[in-house]
């Protein structure tokens, strides 16, 4: 499978890959997180897995059980770990322990190397099974959101469990705290072969537009994202109404609900208020498994915003330089690591200069052409899945030797 990926991904990491497979071989790796679809998460495990199982690496996806209230909770977490404040009171520290505890019911843990994905699972790791003393397993807390700046006491619960892991894995460097655990910065990817990235012919992508109705008489501006506030899609329209007064264009927000995110549904609903009945602005409510539609939206369209403000990684982003196509993101998470300003895209502050800048490119095209040209070289060497498995499979390897004095290859 991994032989698909030479002439697409850089060789030196195959290479690797090649080189830490031998190494790791019929070691078993769990990874565990809190929904299925919806999400970049689970849009790079429905991707990685099947490839590490094809490397020889026995891999397993569970996804941790939770009722309304549960995610409720998490999501109130989440919030507040990305600044939000958030009122939060023993009783439901107590619910998310419990729910965990629940899950290891039906959890098998057993794993040479567990990686637990975001605050929703952590607290598995006070159910952490040691193998015998000949087998060392590693227990991994990889971290998507911005922790950064928390609003205060949300981090310190979630503390207690994550000093518990052997390390740590954060998307962005300014994301990390200061823990006494080794810490690693891996950013996330985008898979080139699936079919939210692969080339699609024009019938394919003619199809899409045909099925949706969305006429291409205008130039298309694009946001695909999870109704989610920090994504701003309210911020979206307003930059839209700005360039709507001097260059006609039509503006299309998609978005699927995620099973963990209990607020998309009131947030839709306000968007759909806010955009009132300007024929020009079209809300696509995808189902989640719609990457082939999402891919064609991405290509028929002009100018890709993800004018966040406040972000995990944006693999939109990624998905959308890919593509080719000229983006337009808020400067935070990892999206500036994606927009090198300037030269694969902007990145803006505010909605004036979303405005700004995607009048920029509907006016210049030839400048619009470049810059996707060089994010799509970028995404190759930077944001490819093939490089996020070498980094996932080094920082296992490191886990597991740590101490010895020379890791041999
Ligand atoms: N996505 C999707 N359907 C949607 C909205 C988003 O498939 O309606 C995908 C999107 O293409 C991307 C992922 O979900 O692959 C979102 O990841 P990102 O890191 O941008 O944001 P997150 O939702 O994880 O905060």
């Amino acid at each position: 499978m991994i032989r698909k990926y030479s002439g697409i991904a850089p060789k030196g990491d195959l290479l690797l890959i090649q080189k830490l497979c031998e190494k790791l071989k019929g070691n078993s790796f769990l990874h565990i997180n809190s929904t299925r679809e919806g999400g970049g998460v689970a849009e790079i495990l429905q991707r990685m897995v099947p490839l590490l199982n094809g490397l020889g690496i026995d891999t397993r996806w569970e996804v941790l059980e939770g009722d309304a209230k549960f995610f409720d909770i998490t999501k109130k977490t989440h919030n507040a770990l990305q600044g939000n404040p958030e009122r939060f009171t023993d009783e439901m520290w107590e619910y998310y322990y419990e729910v965990n505890k629940k899950n290891i019911k039906r959890l098998n843990l057993d794993a040479d190397a567990v990686l637990i994905h975001d605050p929703q699972p952590a607290a598995l790791i006070d159910f952490r099974k040691r193998p015998p003393k000949s087998r060392k397993n590693v227990w991994l807390w990889r971290c998507h959101i911005d922790v950064g700046h928390p609003a205060t006491g949300v981090w310190d619960h979630l503390e207690k469990f994550i000093v518990r892991y052997d390390a740590a894995i954060f998307s962005v460097a300014k994301f990390a705290k200061s823990l006494p655990i080794d810490e690693f910065i891996v950013t996330p990817s985008i898979d080139p072969l699936s079919d939210k990235n692969r080339d699609l012919t024009k019938r394919e992508i003619n199809a899409v537009s045909d099925k949706f109705n969305i006429p291409r008489d205008k130039p298309i501006i694009l946001q695909v994202s999870r109704f989610d506030r920090f994504k701003d899609p309210i911020g979206v329209i307003n930059a839209y109404k700005i360039v709507k007064k001097y260059n006609d264009c039509r503006l299309i927000l998609a978005g699927s609900p995620a099973t963990d995110d209990p607020e998309g549904e009131a947030i839709l609903n306000e968007v759909k208020e806010y955009a009132g009945n300007d024929p020009d602005i079209l809300i696509l409510l995808l189902p989640a498994d719609s990457h082939l539609v999402i891919n064609a939206l991405q290509r028929l369209s002009d100018v890709i915003l993800q004018k966040s403000i406040k972000e995990g990684f944006g693999l939109t982003v990624s998905e959308a330089m890919w593509k080719e196509k000229p983006v337009i993101g808020g400067a935070v998470g990892g999206i500036p690591l994606q927009i090198v300003h300037g030269v694969t895209g902007f990145v803006v502050y505010s909605v004036e200069g979303a405005a700004f800048r995607i009048r920029q490119f509907l006016n210049d095209p030839d400048m619009a052409r470049r810059m996707g040209q060089r994010g799509k070289d970028y995404v190759r060497n930077n944001f490819l899945l093939t490089r996020q498995i070498r980094d996932y499979l080094s920082l296992w390897y490191c886990t597991k030797h740590r101490g010895k004095n020379v890791i041999e290859l």
